[in-house]
């Protein structure tokens, strides 16, 4: 049917809606009427016979009044001034949502698709539509503008006739839309390859005379031989579609005359148990081609389709297809999840879209059990309607596929290794946002590199993807070298100073016989020993001053002993082999003393530290250390925080620190007694100094008793 006005679309209301539910829909015409009045579409005809007709098409499936309100309003938030919320005042945030859903699809309309991109935006398409009707509308939209395709220029039909086919269509099938699918696909078809459906029309044509005559026959035969039985059943010969013969002409290489001379009925019948009696007559009647017997009904399709299939040799060895479904399985298999609608809407509230679209599944669910198989299928499409894939957006419109929970760093090494190494922050949908925050499908994300940046350790937190993964794994083995050389040289240095002298004034050939003797390479294969904790700076200082050489400084016969020399500053900016005590956690201002730790370089620590105290045995080990004046970077700190026992406290301390502009690393509670709990907080922060202020804010909220920070 093509409504063309709206008393012809509420006659077609009244059959299924009530009067309040069909005075909505006339709202929304009305509205809709009003917002484009003076728009018109490309044919002449006034704008909002566009958005009737979407409608009528929704009304065709019998879907409920809010997608047919949706319907009416689709363009409306696009094409003119109107705001979603000013629809959401007149009709409900429902019907606001679907319209506004239904924007958001329009604009992703591309120019061109790669086969890759089109399958990843059908998926997104099903993904970012959290309430299925958003698809059942916009595929809607699509139809009406495919059958009103004639009167577009040439080259924009054909990309809009190739995105139907590519993206729409496809999407149509999935939800078990058949119906919309086919006519998708017939109209593509005309529009893509207009000589080749006019000949596939023409011989169509010249077929059916005697065609006709001969498919009445075996019809009312089944019809007359079901009957005798006593099963109620309507035997109907099924058309075929121009497209779906010219794809089997080309997919199974066969002439028109070949596939036309197969004929093909469909019996609906009342009940599956019916169903399986008709297939024993129908079998009994023609012979069955073995192997072509299909039971759709015990083991549906992915999308939900149900039926039995089989192929009969008829008189003359003519092949003979037959479907036999339930009414019920007939308007699964015509409209799909439309249909779900059509079951169920009726009197019931409005609930939560995704509730509706589960339920569909699990409508299906109930399907199959009463069939009694396997459950395969329902997984297959769970997994089609909420997918474990997200699709994001390159700043250029290139679609990306990443797994469920990924997040920006996953996306730039999606981009490209380079661009994941140099990452240094993210803007998600031009907002900028943490790294570590899950992308969801439909976004656009821009990733922020800078030259001198390079991948942290704790992206492996959040980092989901194994190129992702592997990546920053490689790049930090690799980088740990570099950073072991440099920290390896500073150590060596500085015990050197103390027998003043450093790498400087070393003689080559001195250095080179110590290597030489040491079984070492190169220096740098000792800078690296020295960094890792294996090898002691000031053992090696030691050896390489007493080592023969013109530059040295021979004394007695006793070993030189060391002067105290410098501390060792640290920046915060040396990389992977200096770390900083998680027993102490020492900040900027903080009195520290270095732990050369085997195998971890360097392990920075606060001087009252208990497990330093412990490690008294090892005083080699330690290195004398200081900050230096421009410390860089955040380091963490914990404070423990004594609250009156009240709701939202965590709350209001969270917010307080957030405004502050401190990030909090972990939050955990300990039970004190009746009047009061612990809250422990650990945060990132720059000093002593900053700490201190942080303290004194979280000091005068209301109900805080006391804020300490912790020791170890
Ligand atoms: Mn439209």
């Amino acid at each position: 049917m093509q409504t063309t006005d709206i008393d012809g679309l509420n006659s077609a209301l009244r059959t299924y809606l009530n009067q309040e539910q069909t005075n909505h829909v006339n709202r929304a015409y009305f509205f809709a009427e009003q917002a484009h009045y003076g728009q018109r579409r490309r044919s002449g005809e006034p704008y909002v016979t566009h958005p009737l007709a979407v409608a009528g098409i929704l009304a065709d499936m019998h879907m409920d009044h809010q997608s047919l309100m949706a319907a009416m309003l689709h363009d409306v938030i696009e094409d003119t001034g109107i705001a979603k919320s000013a629809i959401g005042e007149q009709f409900g945030a429902t019907v606001a949502n679907l319209v506004d859903g239904v924007s958001k699809l329009t604009q992703m309309e591309f120019e061109s698709l790669e086969e890759k991109q089109a399958e990843n935006f059908q998926k997104m398409a099903l993904a970012m539509a959290r309430d299925i009707r958003v698809i059942l509308v916009k595929l809607a939209d699509r139809l009406h503008n495919m059958r009103t395709l004639g009167v577009l220029n040439s080259n924009k039909a054909r990309r809009i006739a190739r995105e139907t086919l590519d993206i729409y269509s496809p999407i149509a099938m999935r939800l078990g839309m058949n119906n919309v699918r086919m006519e998708f696909e017939d109209l593509g078809f005309r529009v893509l390859y207009p000589m080749r459906a006019n000949r596939i029309d023409a011989a169509l044509h010249e077929a059916s005379g005697h065609r006709k005559e001969l498919v009445e026959k075996v019809r009312s035969q089944i019809q007359a031989t079901l009957e005798q039985e006593g099963h109620e059943v309507m035997v109907v010969g099924r058309e075929k579609h121009p497209y779906s013969i010219y794809k089997k002409m080309k997919s199974k290489r066969k002439s028109f005359s070949e596939i036309m001379d197969i004929y093909a009925f469909r019996i609906i019948v009342d009940s599956v148990d019916t169903c399986y009696r008709v297939l024993g007559c129908i079998h009994s009647l023609y012979k069955p081609v073995p192997g072509e017997f299909k039971d759709y009904i015990a083991i549906p399709k992915a999308n939900g389709y149900q039926s039995l299939h089989t192929v009969l040799m008829g008189m003359h060895g003519v092949p003979i297809e037959v479907q036999i479904r339930t009414r019920e399985m007939e308007d699964m298999a015509n409209n799909g999840i439309a249909a779900h609608w059509l079951y169920k809407s009726n009197g019931q509230s409005d609930r939560g879209s995704h509730a509706r679209a589960r339920e569909w599944v699990q409508g299906l669910l109930e399907m199959q059990q009463r069939a009694g198989n396997s459950l395969e299928f329902i997984e297959s499409v769970k997994i089609d309607l909420f997918p474990d894939e997200v699709y994001v957006f390159t700043p250029k419109g290139k679609i990306l596929e990443l797994p469920r929970r990924a997040t920006a760093v996953d996306f730039a090494y999606a981009v490209h290794t380079d661009v994941g190494n140099s990452c240094v922050a993210c803007r998600i949908n031009r907002r900028v946002a943490p790294l570590s925050e899950p992308l969801q499908s439909g976004q656009t994300v821009e990733i922020l590199t800078s030259p001198v940046a390079r991948p942290n350790p704790a992206w492996l937190d959040y980092a989901v993807t194994a190129k992702a993964r592997s990546a920053i794994h490689h790049f930090l083995k690799n980088q740990t070298k570099e950073d072991s050389v440099a920290l390896g040289r500073s150590l060596l240095d500085k015990a050197l100073t103390g027998f003043d002298s450093n790498l400087e004034l070393l003689p080559e050939e001195q250095l080179n016989h110590f290597l030489a003797q040491h079984t070492y390479e190169k220096l740098e294969d000792l800078l690296v020993e020295i960094a890792r904790g294996n090898r002691l700076p000031t053992f090696i200082a030691q050896q390489l001053m007493s080592e023969p050489g013109e530059a040295r400084l021979q004394s007695d016969d006793t070993a030189e002993q060391p002067n105290d020399g410098q501390p060792v500053a640290i920046r915060g900016t040396e990389g992977f082999m200096v770390s900083y005590a998680r027993c102490c956690h020492p900040i900027p201002g903080d009195s520290i003393v270095g732990y050369l730790s085997l195998e971890k370089g360097v392990v920075v620590h606060r001087d009252q530290c208990n497990n330093l105290k412990d490690m008294r045995d090892h005083s080699e080990r330690r290195i004398a250390l200081r900050w230096d004046e421009e410390v860089e970077g955040e380091y963490p700190a914990e404070l423990r925080i004594e609250v009156e026992n009240r709701r939202g406290m965590i709350a209001v301390i969270a917010t307080r620190i957030n405004s502050i502009g401190v990030n909090i690393e972990k939050i955990s509670t300990d039970h004190k007694d009746y009047q009061f709990t612990y809250v422990n907080l650990e945060m990132l922060v720059q000093s002593r100094v900053h700490l201190a202020n942080i303290m004194k804010r979280l000091r005068a909220i209301h109900h805080v008793r006391k804020v300490t920070r912790v020791k170890n």
